[in-house]
C-alpha cells in the first residue's frame, strides 16, 4: 500500500513502501482452503493458538475441544461421512500424543484424516538437549499413521498440504500426520512469493478401476452360486455406493447382511435384509460377496465361523487386504464405485439361485424377529429399568426419526442398540468400529453434528460417557442439535462387581449407580432429564430430538442390568482355580 507523507519542510515525498508479508500460519491456512477444508478441530496451545485464530478469520470454522482425543474423534467422524479429510490441530508434545490415539484408530478403521501438529524446534530435540514440549513426534507418528511428513520451511507448506490430503483419501483411506514446526509456522515469507507457491492440484481423488479379467473372474463366481449372500462393510457407507448396491440387489435379489456401520446402507428391515441369519450364511452361503468389508475377527474368530466350503468375491481398494485370513476366489480390487458399476453391468441376465435359499432366510428372519419383540415386549415396563427396557422406549421415538445419526458406544449398551434400533439410512450410525474401542463418544458426536447439519442422538454406556464426558461442554459451547444418553447401570458391564479382597474399595468394573450425569449436563446449560421409567425416558428423548439443542438424559438402570463380555479366564482355566467370583 503506498501512502504520503509530508516532510518537516512541507514537500510531500513518498514514503518508504515495504513488501506485504505473510507467516507460515496464513500460508498454512491458505493452502488447506485450497484444497476445500472448511472445518478444523482441535485444543490450542503454544504454538499454533494464532494460527486457529487465522483459519477462523479467514473462513475456516473452528471447533475448539477439551480434550485432543475427542476432537480427533470428531475430525475422523467428519471425514468418514463426508468422504474429505477431517483436519485436526493439536499442540506439541502431550497435546500430539492425546490427538495421535484418535489418528491411529482413524487409520484401522480406514476415515479419512489429517492431525496437523506443530512441534517444538529440531535441533535442541535431536541432540535430546531437552526443550519445551520436546518430543520426537513425526518418529512416534509414523508407525501408526498412513502416512507422516514434516514440514521445516514456509515454501513447503502448500506441497505438504496436497500430498498429505493425497494420502489421506487415496487408495485405503487414514489418517495422516502432517508435522509443522514452530520456525515454519513463525516463518515471514513476501506475500507476493507466497503467492506464487499456490496450485490447483488435478484430480484430488482419482477413481480407481478394477481389471476387467477381476470382473469376469466375480461375475463367473457368481453366476454359478445356489445360495449367495452379500456382506456390506462401512467401507461401502464410505464409498457412498448405496444406489449401486440397491441396484445390484433389486436385479439379483441376493440377500445381504450388513455390519454394524453399514446398516442402513440398504434399509435393516428390507425383505431381502439378512441381518437376523448371520450364522446361517457363514455355515451355508456358497458364494459371498464382501463389499468394503474385512474378512478380520468381526467376520471370524469369535464371530463365527465360515463354512470351509464358502467361496469369496472381495471388493476392496487395497490389494494387501486379499487372501488376509480365507483364500479369496475372486478380488475385485478398485473403488467401490467403479467396481460395482463395472461387475453390474457385466451380470448375466438370470443367476442359478437355489429357489429355496432366499425363502428360508425370510422365514428364518420372521421367526428370528418375532422371538426378539417378544423379548422386547416382556420388559417393556420393567422398573428399574434394564438394557431391554430402555431400548424398547427408545425404540419407537427413534423410528419416527430415521434422519437423527446414531452415535452408540459401550458393552451391553453397544451390543443391544446395535441389535434392536434398526437404520434405513446410510452413514446413520457411528459406532467402536473395528477396535472396538470406548471413548469416541462426544467427538463423533460433534463432527457428525458439523460434518452433516444434522440433529444427533448418542447412546452411551456409562463407563463408555466417563471418556470423554468433559466434551459434552463442546457440545453445549458450539449449541449443537445433540442428544446424548447415558444408560447408567453404575459400572463397566454392571454395577455389581464384587471386590475380591474384601476391603471397601469399589471392584475394578464398579462406577456410581447413582451418579447424576444430568447435573454434569445442568453445568454447561444443557436441557437435561433424569427419568427412571419407560413413559419418562420416551417423553424426555421425543422432547429433546425435536429442540434441537445440546440435551443429556440419565437413564437409571438396574445395576444389575447387563453382563460382562469377552471373558478369556478360558485360555487357561487352571490359573483361575484359586478366585472365587
Ligand atoms: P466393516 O468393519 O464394516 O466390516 P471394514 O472397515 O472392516 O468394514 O472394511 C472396510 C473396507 O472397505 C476396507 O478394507 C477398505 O479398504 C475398503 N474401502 C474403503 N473405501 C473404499 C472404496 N472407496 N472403495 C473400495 N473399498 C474401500
Ligand atoms: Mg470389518
Amino acid at each position: 500500500m503506498s501512502t504520503t507523507t509530508t516532510t518537516n519542510a512541507g514537500t510531500p515525498q513518498a514514503a518508504p513502501s515495504y513488501p506485504s508479508q505473510v507467516t507460515g500460519m496464513d500460508i498454512l491456512v491458505r493452502a488447506l482452503r485450497m484444497v476445500g477444508i472448511d472445518t478444523m478441530y482441535g485444543l490450542v496451545g503454544i504454538p499454533v493458538t494464532e494460527l486457529a485464530y487465522i483459519a477462523q478469520a479467514r473462513g475456516i470454522r473452528f471447533v475448539g475441544f477439551r480434550h485432543e482425543q475427542q476432537a480427533g474423534m470428531a475430525a475422523a467422524t467428519h471425514g468418514y461421512l463426508t468422504k474429505t479429510p477431517g483436519v485436526l490441530l493439536t499442540v506439541s508434545s502431550l497435546g500430539f500424543l492425546n490427538g495421535l490415539t484418535a489418528t491411529a484408530n482413524a487409520t484401522v478403521n480406514c476415515y479419512p484424516m489429517i492431525q496437523i501438529s506443530g512441534s517444538s524446534v529440531r535441533e535442541p530435540i535431536d541432540l535430546l538437549q531437552g526443550t519445551y514440549e520436546g518430543l520426537d513426534q513425526l518418529n512416534i507418528a509414523k508407525p501408526l499413521v498412513k502416512a507422516a511428513y514434516r514440514v521445516n520451511k514456509p515454501e513447503d507448506i502448500p506441497t505438504a498440504v496436497v500430498r498429505a490430503y493425497r494420502a489421506a483419501v487415496s487408495g485405503r483411506p487414514g489418517g495422516v500426520y502432517l508435522d509443522v514446526t514452530t520456525p515454519c509456522l513463525g516463518a515471514i515469507m513476501n506475500a507476493a512469493d507466497a503467492d506464487k507457491l499456490f496450485y490447483e492440484p488435478v484430480d484430488l481423488v482419482p477413481s480407481m478401476p478394477p481389471s476387467s479379467e477381476s470382473v469376469s473372474r466375480a461375475v463367473e463366481l457368481l453366476a454359478s452360486a445356489k445360495k449367495p449372500a452379500i456382506i456390506i462393510g462401512k467401507g461401502a457407507a464410505y464409498a457412498r455406493v448405496e444406489d449401486k448396491l440397491k441396484a445390484l440387489v433389486d436385479k439379483t435379489g441376493i440377500p445381504y447382511l450388513p455390519m454394524s456401520m453399514a446398516k442402513g446402507v440398504l434399509p435393516d428391515n428390507g425383505p431381502l435384509s439378512a441381518m437376523a441369519c448371520r450364522s446361517t450364511i457363514m455355515a451355508e452361503a456358497d458364494v459371498v460377496l464382501l463389499v468394503g468389508a474385512r474378512l478380520n475377527w468381526l467376520l471370524s474368530r469369535g464371530h463365527g465361523k465360515w463354512s470351509a466350503d464358502t467361496k469369496f468375491i472381495q471388493f476392496d481398494i487395497d490389494p494387501e487386504e486379499i487372501d488376509i485370513n480365507r483364500p479369496i476366489a475372486a478380488p475385485v480390487v478398485g473403488d467401490l464405485a467403479s467396481s460395482l458399476d463395472a461387475f453390474i453391468a457385466a451380470l448375466p441376465a438370470k443367476l442359478s439361485v437355489d429357489p429355496t435359499w432366499v425363502p428360508s432366510l425370510q422365514a428364518q428372519t420372521k421367526t428370528k424377529n418375532a422371538k426378539f419383540a417378544e423379548r422386547l415386549q416382556a420388559n417393556v415396563s420393567v422398573v428399574p429399568m434394564d438394557h431391554w427396557t430402555a431400548l424398547s422406549a427408545i425404540k419407537p421415538v427413534m423410528a419416527a426419526n430415521p434422519d437423527v445419526i446414531l452415535v452408540n458406544e459401550g458393552a451391553n449398551t453397544l451390543d443391544d442398540t446395535r441389535d434392536t434400533l434398526d437404520m434405513t439410512l446410510p452413514r446413520h450410525r457411528i459406532d467402536c468400529a473395528t477396535w472396538a474401542i470406548m471413548g469416541m463418544g462426544m467427538g463423533s458426536c460433534v463432527g457428525a453434528a458439523v460434518a452433516t447439519g444434522k440433529s444427533v442422538v448418542a447412546i452411551e454406556g456409562d463407563s463408555a460417557f466417563g471418556f470423554s464426558g468433559m466434551d459434552f461442554s463442546t457440545i453445549c459451547r458450539f449449541k449443537l442439535p445433540v442428544t446424548v444418553v447415558i444408560f447408567n447401570n453404575g459400572g463397566i458391564y454392571n454395577g455389581v462387581g464384587v471386590n475380591m479382597a474384601g476391603t471397601s474399595d469399589p471392584a475394578p468394573t464398579t462406577l456410581d449407580v447413582r451418579a447424576r450425569y444430568d447435573k454434569l449436563g445442568d453445568a454447561f446449560g444443557a436441557k437435561t432429564y433424569y427419568v427412571t421409567t419407560p413413559a419418562e425416558l420416551s417423553q424426555a428423548l421425543t422432547e429433546a430430538i425435536a429442540s434441537k439443542a445440546p440435551a443429556l438424559i440419565d437413564v437409571q438402570l438396574a445395576a444389575d442390568s447387563g453382563k460382562e463380555s469377552g471373558h478369556i479366564g478360558y485360555l487357561n482355566p487352571a490359573a483361575l482355580e484359586h478366585i472365587e467370583v
